[in-house]
């Protein structure tokens, strides 16, 4: 990964099932709603040092609703 490269983490609404787990890994990156759906923190921009905490996540999404986007 370039050093300029920055991480975007991204929950795909409509497949994501409630289970928390990303919220459980990484719950500077990730929050649950009133109705228990995910939503990416901070606009999605995964700050340096926790790029390994949001492909973890990504990692643990059982129902592979957690994108992450190198730009
Ligand atoms: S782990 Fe996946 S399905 Fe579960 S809350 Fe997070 S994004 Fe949604």
């Amino acid at each position: 990964m370039r050093d300029k490269t920055r991480l975007f983490a991204r929950i795909v609404g409509e497949r994501c099932q409630g289970h928390a787990r990303c919220v459980a890994i990484a719950p500077e990156l990730f929050e649950l709603d009133e109705l228990g759906n995910a939503h990416a923190r901070l606009h999605g921009l995964v700050p340096k040092g926790l790029e390994a905490k949001a492909w973890l996540a990504k990692a643990n999404c059982p129902e592979l609703a957690l994108d992450i986007l190198e730009q």
